[in-house]
């Protein structure tokens, strides 16, 4: 006798085809027969007339890795329909922490993981002490945690000694279990990296079959240099290449998709191994200090606080904004498009834009953003609406581009539901299939579902996840193609999507009736893994 048999729905099966009649039988944590009108007993049937089965959606660009040892139940995600969530992203891991740097990397992270702990680890150690969480985990090492463990916030080269070291701490964490190496080379101090200290890092990547990902340089005036440089990792080394949150931020920038994709589907018909992502919102979250000039964070946070205090440094970077517009979001219409997210020591501004931070100081709103720099120490996280719609249309709804929240897994309760977070953690994956594709129509069911599963499987070289045949592992969502839909808003974030009745991770379910049932049924996936 079979465990699970969802009988009577319709099949998406994340290949691409067109929905079907098929009854899904699972047996321990594998599918074990798909077929119509099947006549196979088992322990529990779940109904699913009048509803799609697909899939469990691959969340294949999160930070999860901040907020998971905290809401192990990845409510926001899961919820969804998430059972695979790719963590480590941005150049941005919180192992290893080598002895002595430990702080140095809270500090440095705050802005992004302000309420984990972090404590001294290798990436073995980490791996080891990762906790039960409900959906399945893809650890990947940051390039960023390499450069601060090695040479800390110095601008400079690296010397061969210090390369030779980020290249051993990689092949160490390679060998515990990271999928990759990420990269957040549009922040220090990754920005500091050039090609040539990237491209050894890849031949390391080769040589363990691992893969690369890559927050670009820039995402503004010069994302299309930035995406050939991701694109060039690849040609040169073979080492497969994920492009993440693909977009062109900044009001000089808009209009340029099509020609942004087309960079890469070029690169893909040439036999490249590349694959972006996208998330489908017009708004970018980050921490507050990265849109200032990379120069004002030379030699670390206190420095740049220090800096900020001064007239003068403060005179060079409204000059060098008003020159260049912001790192990495270009020129925004104003500073009503920025607004404050998470502010640790300031939490009650969550929500406000500095617009109207300055307007009721009466000061100019550079200076406010400068104060809020310093008076939350550096650790704000904020929201900047720097995309035009018709671009985020264009790649969030472009079939080939793989889905990736860039998103915590928060929750309503506890921890994680402070502050105004940006909502693609509760809404990316329902905004997909209620927004896109059934009130826009941007392109069909099966088309999406198959970017947030098959596609990204695919990406992630996963042979047995991602599609729903005999022998995958039992990752599978139930959702209501009517009724699914993001709630999560701007102003009002902390909101769980609507329309999945079921979510099976592993064989096991997690979302039962559209509640979570509180079972941590979820892997860390390894590369070449089989059971
Ligand atoms: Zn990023």
């Amino acid at each position: 006798m079979d465990d699970l048999l969802i009988r009577g729905g319709r099949l998406i099966d994340g290949t691409g085809t067109p929905e079907r009649d098929a009854d899904v039988s699972v047996s321990g944590e594998r599918i074990v027969a798909i077929e119509p009108g099947s006549p196979r007993a088992a322990r529990r049937v779940i109904d699913a007339r009048g509803h799609i089965v697909a899939p469990g959606f691959i969340d294949i660009h999160t930070h999860s890795d901040f907020t998971l040892p905290l809401n192990p139940r990845a409510e926001s995600k899961i919820r969804q329909g998430v059972t695979l969530e790719v963590v480590g992203n941005c150049g941005f891991s919180v192992a290893p922490a080598l002895p002595g740097r430990a702080p140095l990397l809270r500090e440095y992270l705050a802005s992004s993981a302000p309420w984990l702990p972090f404590r001294e680890t290798t990436f073995a150690d980490y791996v080891a002490a990762f906790p039960p969480t409900a959906a399945n985990v893809i650890l990947q090492v940051g390039h960023n945690t390499l450069r601060l463990m090695t040479a800390g916030m110095d601008n400079r080269a690296l010397t061969s000694a210090e390369l030779a070291t980020m290249e051993r701490l990689l092949a160490e964490a390679l060998a515990a279990g990271a999928w990759g190496l990420s990269s957040g080379l549009f922040t220090a101090p990754g920005a500091y990296a050039d090609a040539a200290e990237i491209h050894a890092l890849a031949r390391v990547l080769r040589r363990h079959g691992a893969a690369y990902s890559s927050h670009i340089r820039d995402e503004a005036n010069r994302v299309v240099e930035a995406v050939r440089e991701a694109i060039a990792v690849a040609e040169t080394t073979g080492v497969h290449v994920q492009i993440g949150h693909l977009k062109l931020s900044g009001v000089d920038n808009w209009g340029g998709a099509a020609k942004l994709l087309d960079e890469i589907a070029a690169a893909r018909r040439r036999g490249v191994p590349v694959d972006c992502d996208a998330y489908p919102y017009d708004t970018a979250s980050n921490p507050l200090r990265n849109l200032l000039p990379r120069w004002v964070m030379d030699g670390g946070i206190a420095a740049m606080l220090e800096r900020l205090g001064r007239a003068d440094v403060r005179a060079r970077l409204r000059s060098d904004i008003a020159r260049d517009g912001l790192t990495n979001f270009g020129r925004i219409p104003s500073w009503d498009a920025v607004r404050v997210a998470v502010a640790p020591n300031l939490p009650d501004e969550a929500g406000r834009t500095f617009g109207e931070l300055a307007r009721r100081r009466g000061i100019d709103p550079f200076d406010a953003v400068c104060d809020f720099i310093v008076a939350d120490r550096g650790e704000t996280r904020i929201l900047v609406t720097s995309m035009s719609d018709a671009d985020v249309h264009a790649i969030a709804g472009s079939p080939w581009v793989t889905v990736g929240s860039d998103a915590n897994a928060l929750a309503t309760a506890g921890v994680t539901s402070q502050g105004k977070p940006h909502p693609r953690s509760y809404g990316t994956h329902a905004r997909l299939l209620g927004q896109f594709v059934r009130d826009l129509r941007l392109l069909s069911l099966p088309a999406a579902i198959h970017k947030t599963t098959g596609a990204a499987a695919a990406a992630l070289g996963l042979t047995d996840r991602g599609v729903v045949r005999e022998g995958c592992w039992a990752d599978l969502t139930v959702f209501d193609a009517d009724r699914i839909a993001d709630r999560a808003t701007y102003d009002d974030p902390h909101r769980y999507a609507v329309g999945v009745s079921t979510v099976i991770v592993n064989g096991d379910v997690v979302v039962d009736g559209g509640d979570h049932t509180g079972a941590l049924p979820g892997r860390l996936l390894r590369r070449g893994m089989k059971g």
